[in-house]
């Protein structure tokens, strides 16, 4: 299949190299250099990378870069052609999502929303889990394109669910991953080994996936980002605005939004969001990582 794939970020590197790995004639183009991807052909813009393609897949950073890469000058919109399909897997603002798929949709395009789970490993590793809005019929359609990069496709709804489940995921991995940073420093603090609180979490009913995938990192003090806080920031924005939007109070995530405006003063973007741990450990007087 002819696939332009725009955003080469941590994730979209990954997932367009496995596309190419599994037979595609992909196109690809990032905002900034780093456009190179073996097997694959640098465009010179959205338009132009989209313009011989049958589907166009994204994964950039925010709801604004997706507005860019499609509606701008430049953008893909120039060369829409009724039949084709755009896939999103950036995580964006389920509202927003409904505004452009009507937009696309007056050229005869559909737009399925499909952000992933799974983290650089899983993109790395073709494990992503696809979380997906959209037309049953297109999204069966594209089923050995999710199988190039993933190894599951939940198909949620109609258009704008995926991106409305894949916050309210998001949502738990911030809340469950402050949980277990929250109670490994008092547990620290209280003289308690953090490996005998994490062996403790993981042999008891709370034991959890993000602690999995977490607990070595916080343990080797290693923040190098996974999921940058920036993005996870991000999320939480995109969480308490829907959450307005849909008149639903979120009183624990808007304090957690205060400890990533803290972690981000302190200069932490880039960090992987587990660096907010950080904060706790500096305010109970604990100097540097776990272990
Ligand atoms: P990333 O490494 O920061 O990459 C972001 C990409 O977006 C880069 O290609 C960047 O281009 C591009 N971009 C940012 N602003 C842009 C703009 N205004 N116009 C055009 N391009 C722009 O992020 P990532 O980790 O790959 O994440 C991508 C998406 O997947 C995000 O929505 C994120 O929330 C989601 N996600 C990430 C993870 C994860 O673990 N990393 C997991 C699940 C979902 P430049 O290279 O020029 O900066």
């Amino acid at each position: 299949m002819r696939i332009a794939f725009l955003g080469l970020g941590i994730m979209g590197r990954p997932m367009a190299s496995n596309l190419v790995k599994a037979g595609h004639e992909v196109s690809v183009w990032n905002r900034s250099a780093r456009q190179h991807i073996d097997g694959a052909r640098a465009a010179v813009s959205p338009a132009e990378a989209a313009r011989d393609a049958e589907l166009v897949w994204m994964c950039v950073a925010d709801t604004a870069a997706v507005e860019r890469l499609v509606f701008s000058d430049d953008g893909i919109e120039q060369s829409l052609r009724e039949g084709m399909v755009i896939a999103d897997s950036s995580t964006i603002s389920p509202s927003a999502t409904l505004r452009f798929a009507q937009r696309v949709a007056e050229k005869g395009v559909q737009w399925i929303d499909a952000p992933v789970t799974g983290s650089k490993i899983g993109a790395e590793n073709g494990q992503l889990i696809f979380i997906v809005g959209g037309p049953a019929e297109t999204v069966a359609s594209m089923e050995p394109l999710f199988k190039a990069m993933g190894k599951t496709v939940i198909h949620v709804g109609d258009t704008g669910k995926g991106q409305s489940a894949k916050i309210c995921m998001n949502l738990q991995i911030a809340m469950i991953y402050e949980g277990f940073a929250e109670g490994l420093t008092l547990a620290r603090k209280l003289g308690v080994a953090p490996e005998k609180m994490v062996e403790l979490v993981q042999a008891s009913m709370i034991r959890s996936g993000v602690v999995d995938y977490k607990a070595s990192f916080v343990l080797r003090g290693d923040y190098s980002p996974n999921f940058p806080l920036r993005l996870m920031h991000k999320d939480i924005h995109l969480l308490l605005d829907t959450a307005k939007e849909a008149r639903v109070k979120l009183p624990a995530l808007e304090t957690v939004d205060e400890i990533y405006e803290l972690a981000s003063e302190e200069g932490w973007d880039d960090l992987d969001f587990a660096a907010t741990i950080q904060l706790l450990e500096k305010w109970a007087g604990l100097g540097g990582p776990a272990k």
